[in-house]
């Protein structure tokens, strides 16, 4: 039997109506089983990273009072659904749970990442649940086979662990159960609840399906496929019938969000067809990402992607190499993205994005030592397959930057790209110029 897995994103399962939406697809794309990976009730995710920090500056009554919130819009959704009966027995112990936890944050005035991580995991578990329900499968924790290393807020896949965990659910999906499970989450080798970092959830779902060796992932989020640039700042911005790996690998490593940037790499390796679709619009168009590039024309430009809150580090050329790279390498170890590394006799920059409280521990660790540390920078990349063939085209197209103050060029293992850094405060003119300059029409 064919294998596919289906991922809904937060506002694909953010209230009722999508949930019944998010139903019907699941009717139509399993009709014989499959596995349904779905994230958290939209902003749930951010709603209990704030009951967390306000726990950990020991303001219990303000944690829990967005509990109640969380826990009041979660059963209204379930009550508009009429599962709320249903769901009653497997949620009211994760309240519970997340009350607990606030409580010891509070008592110890403290938040460690693995303690965030298990409140986390509340949100994925609540919907999963919930989803069961919907769409009448059965809810299976994806802790039982998503091992991961322990590096809480941004933990790492352990793949062999990982395949071998999976047997059983491969036989299970295969003989044609219908399982809905959380995205985002994974187990430490000791067990413990680990998150894949913010947007993992697209990394779940592809993960698993190389695990359970699927024909097809899907992605069902609230845009039709991916589109030429961010429509929140490009209204303009166009889907992409299809693109190649690499391009979605660019993209989503420099910053658009509708791919999380660890979620392309299980395809690569093991070849299910990937597909991003819109649940509000099931029948419009969608992209489809192919590990053989489409026909593109010498230097066109597919798509741009930008990412804020990027740092830059500074180096002079005296320092060497030695205290740049141990910088690189203990920001990546506490979950910073590195976005550049460029050395010249001129002196070392360095370009990242931290994305957990402990990577920031670092940076503000590396500035109090001396190292010149500016914030408020951000990525921009232009991307698409006709670079490849073209990499001139490339240089060319940057005479739409005019005279923007870029803050350097990141050229890197991509041959699909090209990249630079500019002030974040810029990116609101920049993008939609950049748009109307370099990509090809649709
Ligand atoms: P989900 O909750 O389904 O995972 P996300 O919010 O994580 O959805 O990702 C979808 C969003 O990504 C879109 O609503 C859009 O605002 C944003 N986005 C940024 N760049 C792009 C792009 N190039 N193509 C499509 N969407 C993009
Ligand atoms: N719920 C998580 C987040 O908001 C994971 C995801 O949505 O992919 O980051
Ligand atoms: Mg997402």
């Amino acid at each position: 039997m064919t294998l596919k897995v289906l991922k809904f994103g937060g506002s694909s399962v953010g209230n009722a109506d999508a949930l019944r939406r998010a139903a019907a697809i699941v009717q139509t794309e399993l009709p014989a089983g499959g596995l349904v990976v779905v994230s958290a009730l939209r902003g749930t995710t951010d709603r209990i990273l704030e009951a967390c920090a306000a726990a950990s500056r020991e303001d219990l009554s303000t944690a829990q009072a967005v509990l109640a919130a969380i826990k009041q819009r979660h059963e209204e959704v379930a009550t508009d659904l009429g599962h709320l009966d249903a769901v009653e027995a497997a949620w009211t112990p994760l309240f519970e749970r997340l009350d607990q936890l606030l409580t010891g944050m509070a008592m110890l005035g403290e938040g460690t990442a693995r303690g965030r991580d298990a409140a986390l995991a509340i949100g994925e578990t609540l919907s999963a649940n919930l989803a069961a329900h919907c769409f009448q499968a059965s809810f299976q924790d994806v802790r039982d086979v998503m091992k991961t290393d322990a590096r809480f807020g941004k933990a790492r896949p352990l793949l062999p662990a990982l395949r071998a965990a999976a047997a059983p659910w491969r036989e299970a999906l295969k003989a044609g159960a219908l399982w809905v499970t959380q995205g985002f989450l994974g187990a430490s080798p000791e067990g413990a609840t680990t998150t894949l970092g913010r947007g993992g959830s697209d990394t779940s779902a592809t993960l698993l399906g190389e695990a359970l060796d699927a024909e097809e992932v899907q992605i069902w989020t609230d845009v039709d496929g991916v589109l030429s640039a961010d429509p929140s700042l490009v209204p303009e911005a166009r889907p992409i019938p299809q693109m190649s790996l690499s391009e979605a690998e660019a993209l989503s490593a420099f910053g658009a969000k509708v791919l999380h940037a660890d979620s392309l790499a299980p395809g690569g390796r093991s070849g299910f067809r990937l597909v991003v679709a819109n649940t509000l619009r099931p029948g419009a168009s969608r992209t489809e990402i192919l590990p053989h590039p489409p026909e593109r024309p010498a230097g066109a430009v597919t798509s741009v992607a930008y990412k804020e809150g990027i740092h830059l580090l500074r180096f002079p050329a005296s320092a060497g190499l030695e205290p740049p790279l141990e910088a690189a390498h203990s920001l990546e170890e506490a979950g910073a993205l590195r976005f550049g590394l460029i050395s010249s006799p001129a002196g070392t920059l360095l370009a990242v994005r931290p994305e957990t409280h402990a990577s920031l521990g670092v940076l503000g660790t590396l500035a109090a030592s001396g190292v010149l540390c500016e914030a408020g920078w951000a990525v921009v990349a232009l991307v698409g397959e006709g670079l490849r063939t073209d990499p001139v085209a490339a240089l060319r197209h940057l005479v739409a930057l005019g005279h923007e103050p870029v803050g350097g060029l990141l050229t890197g293992s991509s041959t699909v790209s090209i990249a630079f850094l500019v002030p974040e405060s810029r990116l609101v003119d920049l993008i939609p110029r950049l748009h109307a300059h370099c990509v090809l029409p649709g």
